[in-house]
């Protein structure tokens, strides 16, 4: 009998003013101000996946969680993993080792205090882990964290690591894994395949066929996230944050319910921490970045 592959299902649970499109329109100290969606649009996403049978993983902001610990609740009572998005979206990037030790130390605690699990997993704000920073990976395993999903090996103008590997690896001296957003190998580079703005944009049969060549020729599982703000249409329209944004943020929202339910129909899915549960479970060491070792070194 032929195996079904699981893909990993994710969600970055955040709200629509907290996206790094808008971010030098809306400074974080005014967050408080914006009336929050997130709630309502969680449940949408949890009631959209117990119709479909589905468990997935909840990357989630600490500063939702604080606000919002009802929905913390609800992931995990659902059986969904729950995870870490970070604090308040502060790009990896730009953070010094001791600040980002403080956000993902702090949220860790915070999201494990009101849900009452381990939590293993952490996504970057914007995929901002790359070769500038890898340190961030000692950090994240020393602050108790087991995987990342934080690269993504492509080209793109806001995030994307393209020189990463595209299978998960172990970036760090320790055992945690970085687990690439998932990609499609042609003409010499790498197409993104993992949901985001390319699913909501693209016709679905685009996206459809490059997980199905994942899955069929390369025999891996892919990881697919999109935003509770991606589900609703109706939620206030942030200006003046330039057209690129605008059609990136707004387009195709009243379509996404509608192409979840395709995809959760046409694939199987399952959350992170057990599509890769042979990886990390084994405490194996296997696919060490070539990056980390060909970091550039003080001339
Ligand atoms: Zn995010």
């Amino acid at each position: 009998m032929k195996q079904v592959i699981h893909n990993a299902m994710t969600v970055d649970v955040e709200d629509y003013f907290q996206v790094q499109a808008f971010a030098h329109r809306i400074d974080r100290r005014s967050w408080h101000a914006f009336a929050p969606r997130v709630e309502t649009n969680t449940d949408r996403v949890l009631d959209q996946f117990a119709a479909a049978g589905v468990s997935a993983t909840f990357f989630t902001l600490g500063w939702i969680a604080e606000r919002h610990p009802g929905i913390v609740r609800r992931i995990v009572a659902a059986g969904h993993e729950l995870a870490s998005h970070g604090y308040d979206h502060t790009r990896a990037f730009t953070q010094e080792p001791d600040s980002f030790r403080r956000d993902v130390g702090r949220t860790r605690k915070l999201l494990e205090d009101i849900g009452g699990v381990a939590v293993k997993g952490y996504r970057a704000a914007t995929f901002s882990i790359g070769t500038q920073n890898q340190w961030a990976f000692d950090v994240l395993e020393e602050e108790g964290y087991t995987y990342s999903s934080s690269v993504n090996p492509i080209r793109h103008d806001l995030y994307g690591m393209p020189g990463a590997p595209r299978v998960p690896f172990q970036p760090s001296r320790g055992t945690l894994w970085e687990i690439p957003m998932t990609t499609v190998r042609a003409a010499g580079r790498n197409w993104p395949c993992s949901g985001g703005g390319f699913f909501r944009l693209l016709p679905y049969g685009v996206y459809k066929s490059g997980l199905t060549l994942v899955n069929r020729l390369e025999r891996r599982p892919g990881i697919f996230y999109f935003h509770p703000w991606e589900i609703d249409a109706a939620q206030p329209r942030i200006e003046g944050c330039g057209r690129k944004s605008q059609f990136r943020h707004y387009t195709n929202l009243g379509r996404m319910t509608g192409k979840l339910d395709r995809l959760l129909r046409d694939f199987a899915w399952d959350r992170m921490d057990r599509v890769f549960a042979n990886l990390l479970t084994s405490g194996a060491r296997a696919n060490r970045a070539p990056e980390r070792a060909a970091a550039p070194q003080p001339a």
